[in-house]
């Protein structure tokens, strides 16, 4: 029953983050209770938690906890992804560090790296997980890369190959010169730059003198141009129907193609035609059957086919095409343009589109019934309006690239065969070439986009291809909590990917977070300096605080500001509780009272008062109010209303637990002069309260019940896996909700009166409560209580006030309150402040009539109206100086 005199919670945190993990309370046993299950999204390997991980994890940990002690079945699986290449930077900037090109390393050597690296500081997360206090089962934990996973990796990849839906096609792609990969769309970042437009003449053939110009942003993909085009109906160029043009510097002779990819109203209306450097380029090349000429290699240089500016960077190309045009003279002019310049999301280089062969998964025919699945409500979002977003995305789906250009990750199971060229998809590596016979084979070099294992997560970690019983069990997932910004990465492609090959949606519900902001409601960025390191801030005001913090502002759809006035808000919160704990333990001791807590607050008995043989009102009215607090949290909870139950939480803790119902247990205390005042009542309270409170603020709430814990042999081992309160009807009490109403309307009464009259707070008052209703009894039956809190001494007058303008009074009771001398007081102090107000008009107005100058040029009408005005002013004065 010791309790120490601070609350220092990094001296208990760090035992019980190991000690659940050690008692094995998170490990999900599968039993006929109902099933509560949730897979996290796994955190990149590469880093290390920041505070909207911590967001994330604390709105699921509650969520968790909650169900674990609803008695659920309950299940979060941990996990990390490989998270392709942003690891593989991470390890090349290294080796680079070192010295060493990852290039000449080779592919196996540098593998070995990477895992190296991933076996270092891989348990980061873990680590950090850990201490939050997230309640994951361990013993289920996965990586993308497990052998597991990988394996189902392939198989979704060869049956996917085998319905047709992975295919490899040419297609003109996103390029990384730096990064030397393709990348999707959703990996660009788009900027607004100040670029130019160039219009160049090109020369037609055949009609001597006669130029058409074009216009282009970029200038050196010319060299690379196999026609131009013109609108079939635009009048101004049908004299080029059928002719040709020689192309600029490279002297080629190209045709004028009629194609709907020139608008007449832009430009000049001749557009030059790039298939193997534009997307729209490459679509109107396939139109025409016109060559592809690639002019921009992988590193972002000229090729051989640049003619004289092979092997130059492309932007060193720009500048000489510029000046070799303008030299000719057929450089008609430049102007500014505002144009959107795309770069590569992961190393701020201008990605080059390119044309190059890739792996896709046809995604059409996935993304149908993944929108079906949401229309007829199988998965849900909240915030419901991300479900429009989700339907605009899946809508206007297009085929998505897996493949990348990267050596971590899972490579593809396909092998070309050397002798034939015949691609052989296959979930092992094949013997023999099945058309040809020869064993030349060679695997793809290619690895799969890092989402395409990501988009496995939920049934792969539970062993798919397998028929486990884990996945019997947990698959569909309950709930998915995650943030808006992979909504397209990673839940739309889970929800393809889950009905594709588990027949059944991947999860029922989908929980968007919000942002963790500064005071500002600026995001957090390194760059602003305004980042909150969730590491620092647990050890400065303990996890809980944090948590508690946190979810103050969770709100559904709205983002979360995390100040550090709210942190040590939360952090005196749960100071506040950890002194009501001294304080039971303490007068317990000294009562004699054993720490028994009941198995239950439903089956407790409220035990009655050694003096009046009556339950006292006072704890009648918090097991009330406790019982409207546990209605309020299932429910919020319920929710995700994290905001609703950590403020309900609140209010109940601090407000009625701390300010009243101990202060008016210490009042009975000492009227029973120290004998037992009903403590078990006021222990299975705080039992209660604190199960109430756990999953929010786990680590306090634990470090407290365990003290209480005594008869170990009928009371689970730990909170965590205790019963949550549920609101039971019969418990709320009208009768003791109106009297300690009553009480409380009175000592607040006094107390506002006390500070209108800006009294010592030592000082005894008098005064007189007037009523004609039954809550005169009651409050007489209170007046020690009254007398204590309020420090005044009441007269009770079974009658209707009289007349007085100094009065407080309360409609919800018809209680009046006369305290004459704070009441005096407080009158007096208005009036002063009056006189004050007063005798500053007077004065402005006596220099306003004094001023000849004034007097001089105003109507006659404004001078008297102040001359009246000074006139009432002054009689006001005198009339108060008489009072
Ligand atoms: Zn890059
Ligand atoms: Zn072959």
């Amino acid at each position: 029953m010791q309790i120490e005199k601070v609350y220092e919670p990094q001296r208990f945190e760090p035992h019980w983050a190991q000690w659940w993990i050690d008692s094995g309370i998170f490990r999900a046993v599968r039993g006929a209770n109902r099933v509560f299950s949730l897979v996290i999204p796994p955190p990149n390997v590469t880093g290390s938690l920041h505070i909207g991980h911590m967001l994330e994890h604390t709105e699921i940990d509650v969520t968790i906890r909650w169900h674990r002690m609803l008695g659920d079945n309950t299940l979060w699986l941990p996990g990390t992804d490989h998270a392709g290449i942003a690891t593989q930077m991470v390890v090349v900037r290294q080796l680079a560090e070192e010295g060493i090109n990852y290039r000449d390393l080779g592919r196996e050597e540098f593998e070995k790296r990477v895992w190296q690296w991933k076996a270092k500081s891989g348990d980061t997360i873990k680590h950090q997980m850990v201490q939050l206090g997230a309640s994951c089962d361990w013993s289920r934990e996965r990586f993308t890369l497990d052998p597991g996973l990988s394996r189902a990796v392939r198989e979704v990849f060869v049956r996917l190959y085998e319905k047709g839906l992975v295919y490899r096609g040419e297609y003109m792609v996103n390029w990384c010169p730096s990064c030397h990969t393709a990348i999707s769309d959703l990996e660009v970042t788009h900027t607004d730059v100040q670029g130019h437009m160039w219009h160049i003449r090109y020369p037609v053939n055949g009609l001597e003198g006669r130029t058409v110009t074009v216009a282009t942003t970029r200038p050196e993909t010319m060299l690379g141009d196999t026609a131009v085009a013109i609108h079939p109906k635009d009048e101004r160029y049908r004299d080029l129907h059928g002719r040709t043009v020689q192309l600029p510097l490279m002297d080629r002779e190209i045709p004028v193609v009629l194609d709907e990819l020139a608008d007449p109203e832009f430009g000049t209306g001749v557009v030059k035609v790039t298939p193997a450097h534009d997307v729209n380029d490459f679509e109107a090349g396939r139109r025409h059957g016109l060559p592809k000429i690639q002019v921009i290699d992988e590193n972002g240089k000229m090729t051989a086919a640049g003619g004289p500016y092979a092997s130059l960077d492309r932007f060193e190309a720009r500048r000489r095409v510029v000046a070799d045009l303008e030299s000719q003279g057929l450089l008609a002019k430049i102007e500014d343009y505002p144009l959107s310049l795309g770069k590569c999301a992961r190393c701020g280089t201008p990605v080059e589109p390119l044309i190059s062969t890739q792996w896709f998964v046809k995604t059409k025919p996935l993304a149908e019934k993944a929108i079906e699945a949401v229309e007829s409500g199988r998965i849900v979002f909240i915030p419901a309006n991300w479900t429009k977003t989700y339907y605009e995305w899946m809508y206007n789906i297009r085929d998505w690239c897996i493949s990348r250009q990267l050596w971590w990750g899972h490579r593809i199971p396909a092998w070309h065969c050397q002798e034939c060229r015949e691609i052989v998809v296959a979930r092992e590596m094949p013997a023999t070439c099945p058309r040809c016979g020869s064993s030349r084979l060679v695997q793809d070099p290619d690895v799969l986009d890092t989402w395409f294992s990501s988009g496995l997560w939920p049934f792969s970690t539970l062993g798919w291809p397998e028929q486990t019983e884990d996945l019997g069990t947990y698959y569909p997932t309950s709930l998915l909590i995650t943030g808006f910004d992979i909504l397209f990465f990673w839940v739309a492609r889970m929800a393809m990917l889950g009905i594709e090959f588990m027949g059944d949606v991947p999860f029922r519900q989908v929980y968007i977070h919000g942002l963790v902001r500064d005071a500002e409601r600026q995001k957090m960025s390194k760059t602003r300096g305004n980042v909150i390191d969730p590491l620092v801030v647990t050890v400065k005001y303990g996890t809980d605080a944090v948590r508690m913090a946190l979810l103050q502002g969770a709100a559904p759809g709205t983002d979360i500001v995390l100040t550090e006035e709210r942190m040590e808000s939360s952090r005196a919160f749960a100071n506040k509780i950890w002194n009501a704990a001294r304080f039971l333990f303490l007068n317990m001791e000294r009562s004699g009272v054993e720490p028994w807590v009941p198995e239950s607050l439903e089956r407790f008995l409220p035990e009655p008062d050694t003096d009046t043989f009556e339950v006292p009102i006072e704890d009648r009215w918090i097991f009330s109010r406790l019982n409207a607090c546990a209605e309020q949290v299932n429910r919020a909870i319920e929710n995700y209303r994290y905001h609703d139950a950590a403020q309900g939480l609140w209010a109940f803790f601090w407000h009625e637990f701390c300010d009243w119902y101990i202060e008016l247990k210490k009042q009975r205390f000492q009227e029973n002069s120290g004998l037992n005042p009903g403590w078990r009542n006021t222990l299975a309270a705080f039992e209660t309260a604190l199960r109430l409170l756990h999953p929010a603020m786990p680590f306090l709430t634990e470090e407290l019940w365990q003290r209480l814990a005594t008869d170990r042999a009928i009371r689970p081992i730990s909170v965590a896996v205790a019963l949550y309160p549920q609101y039971r009807q019969e418990v709320t009490d009208y009768e003791a909700e109106r009297e300690i109403g009553i009480l409380q309307e009175i000592v607040t009464m006094a107390r506002t009166l006390r500070t209108e009259g800006k009294l010592d707070p030592k000082q005894q008052l008098e005064g007189a409560l007037y009523s004609r209703s039954s809550a005169l009894n009651v409050a007489q039956r209170h007046a020690a209580a009254i007398q204590k809190l309020a420090n005044v001494k009441l007269e009770f007058k079974a009658e209707a006030a009289p007349k007085s303008a100094s009065m407080r009074s309360t409609a919800q009771f018809d209680l009046v309150l006369h305290v004459p001398q704070a009441q005096e007081e407080a009158q007096r102090k208005r009036q002063e402040k009056e006189k004050e107000q007063l005798g500053k008009n007077i004065a402005s107005l006596h220099r306003q009539l004094e001023d000849q100058a004034f007097l001089a040029k105003a109507p006659a009408k404004v001078i008297d109206s102040m001359r009246q005005k000074l006139a009432d002013y002054e009689s006001q004065l005198g009339k108060l100086d008489a009072q």
